[in-house]
């Protein structure tokens, strides 16, 4: 049977020149970067190589950026990092509604562990516009003096929604000097512009496997001078700021892939929107009452779109299309771990359960075509009429 993967927010297949780096560079430069001698060093030049890669697509200088196991372990040190800087000043956090599990599972814990020495952190979220970007006036207006640190995803996960990261640094920056902004771009790394050099943010995430790396590796960002408290403490590997021996094999891979995700941007960009634009269209034509939640397809990330298909429960379906050899999602797959807390992006829109519980995520890469677009609408068409007779 033939497959038609359309859940490249989830993840993304890696390409086949990443995976023969990885390999080459498992079998080849095998060293340890902290070793002195010759292996050593030829494992750490690998290392430099992809850092020079990434700094190149964030227009930042390489030391900036920081090797981590994923985007999940980058947010928790960028948060973690952040209060423990800013702890005299406040524990006030401000974030939109919406965030991803990896944010809202670190400040969970972040809190609990504040408790213990008897403070609380004070979590604010900021108000929406319909579509599910921050409503600027609101930060605006909730931002203190005393703010510690404010945390915004790019590119939402589940709808697509991109937050104006670039005008929440220069608000940030002029009405809370002190306060410490992170940015989730975990959806947007490589595959949209943003020159941190011209951008106020302090810290930022991602992660390779959204962009056709290998997955458990992702990177941190932190801006140039900024002090921070590590995460993990022991040998000292990344400048003190990641302990723990580089996986130096998933390193390369993730430089390549960031670079091949740059140079085709922009036909990454149009063939993502336009394959977008045929699926809803396809849809909406067999099912005029199918809607978009989030943004327009126009409007929002050019890879995410979040469909409500009524009297059609997302699950069922997402399990029918797979025996037909389609793959897409409900809710976020990390979500999907947590059943309870099922879509933060789609209660921030206001979303009743039922609603939620009928909506799909579609994502695509360049590796998708007009084919897996017509295979989906082929068999949402044989199947949605089934599955609304047994709603
Ligand atoms: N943030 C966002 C917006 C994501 O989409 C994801 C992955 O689903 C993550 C964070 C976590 O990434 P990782 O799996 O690399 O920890």
């Amino acid at each position: 049977m033939q497959e038609h993967y359309l859940d490249n927010a989830a993840t993304t297949r890696p390409l086949p020149e990443v995976v023969s780096l990885i390999q080459e560079t498992l079998l080849g430069p095998y060293g340890n970067p902290s070793s002195l001698h010759r292996k050593g060093q030829e494992a750490e030049h690998v290392m430099q190589s992809a850092r020079e890669k990434i700094a190149k697509v964030l227009h930042t200088e390489p030391s900036s950026v920081v090797f981590t196991s994923c985007a999940t372990e980058s947010i928790y040190t960028a948060l973690q990092a952040a209060l423990l800087k800013n702890r005299r000043l406040s524990l006030h956090v401000l974030l939109p509604r919406g965030e991803h599990a990896a944010t809202s599972g670190a400040l969970q814990a972040l809190s609990s562990y504040a408790s213990l020495f008897g403070r609380e952190i004070e979590m604010e979220y900021l108000q929406n516009l319909p579509d599910g970007s921050v409503s600027l006036s609101d930060l605006e207006s909730k931002l203190r003096e005393d703010t510690a640190l404010v945390t915004s995803i790019h590119v939402n996960n589940e709808t697509g929604v991109i937050q104006p990261i670039e005008k929440m640094g220069a608000l940030i920056r002029s009405k809370s000097p002190k306060a410490l902004f992170h940015v989730d771009a975990t959806q947007s790394f490589s595959k949209y512009e943003l020159d941190l050099s011209r951008t106020e943010i302090d810290f930022l995430s991602a992660s390779a496997h959204k962009i056709h790396g290998p997955k458990g590796i992702g990177l941190l960002f932190q801006r140039r001078g900024l002090s921070m408290t590590p995460l993990l403490r022991g040998g000292g590997q990344e400048r003190g700021l990641r302990s723990g021996t580089e996986n130096v094999a998933y390193i390369a891979g993730f430089g390549l892939a960031a670079q091949r995700m740059e140079e085709q941007r922009s036909v990454w960009e149009d063939h993502c929107r336009s394959l977008k634009q045929e699926a809803v269209r396809l849809l909406q034509e067999s099912f005029p009452d199918i809607s978009v939640n989030g943004p327009s397809v126009a409007e929002g990330a050019a890879h995410i779109v979040n469909l409500r298909i009524p009297k059609v429960r997302s699950e069922v379906l997402l399990h029918a299309l797979e025996d037909k050899g389609i793959f897409i999602s409900s809710g976020s797959a990390c979500a999907s771990n947590h059943p309870e807390e099922k879509s933060p992006a789609l209660s921030a829109l206001g979303l009743s359960t039922a609603a939620m519980e009928e909506s799909v995520r579609l994502s695509f890469s360049l590796e998708n075509t007009t084919e897996d677009v017509k295979a989906l609408r082929d068999a949402m068409t044989s199947l949605i009429p089934m599955l609304r007779r047994f709603t």
